[in-house]
């Protein structure tokens, strides 16, 4: 490609003194660039901190008096708002009137405009101003003749010049009880100076006196970490899949094989889920490592990210916890990089570039020569195949810590509560369950798989389902302050209830299913007596309400906690002996080939916070399709027999881990551009893998969720073994099918490797 030379811009500042990505990551960057189907500007964006990436914005100002009076028209407009204004940014003006643009472009190139770029980081480096004393001793001796009258001006000389160097001006204050304005007549002498010192935001300032002592390893712990640890000793590239049933202890062995990598001079990068709903994790991790550790993740603000990151790059730290971009670390030599619950889809990015964390592990790995320890009791399934097959080491923790039996679970078969009569959404056993919990005073979990999944709003006589009118996705239902509220959850749309059905003009509008408002207040029916604390997406929107929620949970201030899948994440009560799930099924039917193993894991996943600790658990499952073999394995706590099913099924329909899927999604604010541009990638696609029969395209078809946020989407899937085999010509489709829809005032995304 020829680039323009005369349209490239001059460099105006540079913002590094030294450059944020180590020869590695820009090695990185290529790869995500070819593995994703992003530009190398994606994804060297998505290597760094959002802090980080600078933004540019192109100042224009009239360049003198304007030489025309117009008439009203848009140019007249356009001139009153410069006028007014004088300090806009383009990028300003455009969002003001998208049609000034070409009259922006045309009076710069006349000359009536003048532009002038900035660059901005979207983080500052965060200052602190200090005092310092500037004089020598002789001079010292003879300011203090000078100020024999001014005590206080006398103490704070004295002390600066005493500390030798800089000082935080505000402890100065506090330290000798002065104020400014005794600072002040000393800098205007010069006998002070002030400096501007760096100081970095700590999100955790948690000071540990007493560092934790590491406990000493089970039999099954002590085996999986002499494998890690050699592993990492002997410096080549290698993956470990750590199979452990929840509360088999997988921490510990995490954090002593961090350790042993500490201890030899390399860096550790250890991923969580969602790190804001693991703040236990975090905890562990400063306890045991104190200020060796930092920590990334999606709530921190945008300046304690890019401090973080940057004690990261200066090599202040070693170890670092984090969400799935923590993998990204520019560290200099990872000898151990760990994913605890490698199965969470939260590990696969949902922007360009969409790269899959344990992907990424496994590069660095190689580049590093460093370890790669995959963890979970439900492992996604091409990790446990990838191990059957040989690629990946699996170290089994078949058992509990203290040898607690896993929890027993019960399944209950809806369908036979409503023929005997239990309209109720909890069935006798669950209900029965929960009181004597609330008799013994030990805890309950309540478990719904999504938030209002199923509350809809259906009209009983003719039918009528509320939609969202962008999305056409049904509304949910809302109760805030005695309001009643129909929201859609994917573009935030909200209406007010209807009395009366929009149709037919009838008054039996009901809202149906179960959101975990509905269970809360059923609850409060049923067990008046009981404390309920909710935790799904509108009690957790706050920044640190995740952990106060839970730990007014661990301090017994309430006996039930209510909640979404945000409760099945890693989370350790001791006095929890029963959990429950209000249903089981609404995750089961959803359009997705992995339902089945994801409602597996889920199953699991939630049935492991039971009986953790000394009191035994139990665990109630309510579905109307008990017999499901997700449900069937997932009661015996069997991921072994559900592989070996799920596998078969796989295999029967060219599904992962047998076929990579890449799906490529066109999107548009005009239907039939969306489904042509789709339609012809298909066709192009069609042609270049002709007689391929390892190769398989599943035609343009709505996506699954067809119409978001007023655009179209239509899908097409391409299947095959080897993505070495397919990714060139794949490129080159793609980017043209890209370009076209681009013209046609859309996009087409893709995704490699769909989860
Ligand atoms: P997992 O992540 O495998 O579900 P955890 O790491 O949460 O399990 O461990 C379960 C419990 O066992 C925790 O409370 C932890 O403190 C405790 N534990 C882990 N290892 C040991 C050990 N070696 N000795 C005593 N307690 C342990
Ligand atoms: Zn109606």
């Amino acid at each position: 490609l020829a680039a323009d030379v005369s349209k490239i811009k001059p460099i105006l500042e540079v913002l590094d003194d030294e450059p944020p990505l180590t020869p590695d990551l820009v090695d990185l960057a290529g790869w995500l660039s070819e593995r994703y189907l992003c530009t190398k500007a994606a994804a060297v964006q998505a290597l760094l901190p959002s802090g980080m990436r600078a933004k540019a914005s192109t100042k224009l100002r009239l360049a003198g008096d304007p030489p025309f009076v117009l008439p009203a028209s848009l140019e007249a407009d356009l001139l009153q708002s410069l006028y007014q204004s004088p300090n806009k940014t383009k990028e300003q003006l455009i969002a003001e009137r998208p049609e000034w643009r070409p009259i922006l472009r045309a009076w710069v190139a006349e000359g009536i405009l003048e532009e002038s770029y900035r660059v901005k980081q979207g983080a500052q480096v965060k200052t602190i101003t200090a005092l310092q004393c500037s004089l020598d001793s002789a001079a010292f001796q003879a300011a203090l003749e000078e100020l024999s009258r001014a005590k206080k001006q006398k103490e704070v000389l004295a002390y600066l010049f005493d500390q030798g160097v800089a000082v935080p001006m505000k402890d100065v204050l506090s330290e000798l009880g002065a104020s400014s304005s005794t600072v002040k007549p000393l800098l205007e002498k010069g006998y002070l100076q002030k400096v501007e010192q760096e100081v970095l935001r700590d999100p955790y300032g948690i000071a540990h006196e007493q560092p934790e002592q590491p406990l000493p390893l089970t039999e099954l712990q002590r085996s999986a970490y002499d494998q890690i640890a050699a592993a990492v000793d002997t410096q080549k590239p290698e993956t470990f899949l750590l199979q452990g049933v929840t509360g088999s202890g997988k921490t510990e062995v995490y954090l002593q094989a961090i350790a042993s990598c500490v201890e030899q001079g390399r860096q550790a990068i250890m991923l969580v889920p969602e790190i804001a709903l693991t703040p236990q994790m975090v905890e562990r991790f400063k306890k045991r490592f104190g200020d060796d550790v930092a920590v990334m993740h999606s709530r921190l603000s945008a300046g304690e990210k890019f401090d973080e990151w940057r004690r990261i790059r200066q090599g202040d730290v070693t170890i670092v916890v984090g969400a799935r971009s923590a993998i990204f670390a520019p560290f200099r030599s990872i000898g151990l990089m760990i994913i605890d619950e490698e199965h969470e889809v939260s590990y696969k990015q949902d922007d360009h570039p969409k790269y899959l964390a344990r992907e990424v592990a496994m590069y660095r790995a190689r580049q590093h020569g460093a370890t790669v320890v995959l963890g979970s009791a439900t492992p996604a399934l091409e990790t446990r195949w990838w191990a059957h097959q040989g690629q990946i080491r699996r170290i089994e923790m078949g058992e509990r810590v203290m040898g607690q039996r896993l929890p027993k679970v019960k399944v209950i078969d809806m369908r036979n509560e409503l023929h005997e009569g239990n309209r109720s959404m909890f069935s006798k056993a669950l209900k029965k369950g929960i009181e004597e919990r609330l008799e013994k005073g030990e805890q309950i979990i309540l478990f719904l798989n999504r938030r209002g999944f199923a509350t809809f709003v259906l009209c009983r006589s003719c039918g009528y389902v509320a939609r969202c009118r962008e999305c056409e996705i049904p509304l949910t239902f809302h109760k805030a302050r005695g309001l009643e509220q129909l929201r859609c959850h994917y573009c935030g749309y909200a209406e007010r209830m209807p009395e009366t059905c929009p149709d037919c003009k009838g008054d039996h509008v009901r809202h149906f299913g179960t959101g975990t408002q509905r269970v809360e207040e059923e609850l409060h029916r049923v067990f008046p007596q009981a404390g309920v604390i909710r935790m799904d997406v509108d009690t957790t929107s706050g920044k640190g309400s995740h952990a106060e929620l839970l730990q007014r949970f661990r301090n017994q201030e309430a006996q039930i906690l209510l909640g979404t899948q945000m409760i099945a994440k890693g989370l350790d009560f001791p006095n929890v002996t029963l959990v429950g799930v209000i249903s089981a099924d609404t995750s089961l039917f959803v359009p997705d080939f992995r339902a089945a193993e994801r409602t597996f894991q889920l199953l699991t996943q939630v049935a492991g916070r039971a009986g953790r600790h000394l009191l035994p658990g139990e665990v109630v499952v309510q579905s109307y399709n008990p017999q499901h073999y997700a449900v069937q394995f997932a009661k015996k706590q069997e991921y072994e027999n559900f592989f070996q099913h799920e596998i078969r099924v796989r295999y029967g329909v060219h599904n992962p881990p047998f076929r990579e899927l890449t799906a490529f999604t066109s999107v548009n604010t005009d239907e039939d551009a969306a489904l042509r541009i789709a339609r012809t990638l298909e066709d192009r696609l069609r042609t270049l893998f002709q007689g391929r029969d390892d190769i398989i395209i599943l035609g343009t078809s709505p996506a699954p969720l067809s119409r978001l946020q007023g655009k179209y989407r239509f899908n097409v899937v391409l299947k095959y073994i080897r993505f070495k085999q397919v990714g060139d010509p794949i490129r080159t489709v793609y980017l043209e099918a890209a370009h076209e829809a681009q013209k046609a005032g859309g996009y087409l995304s893709i995704d490699v490797n769909a989860q």
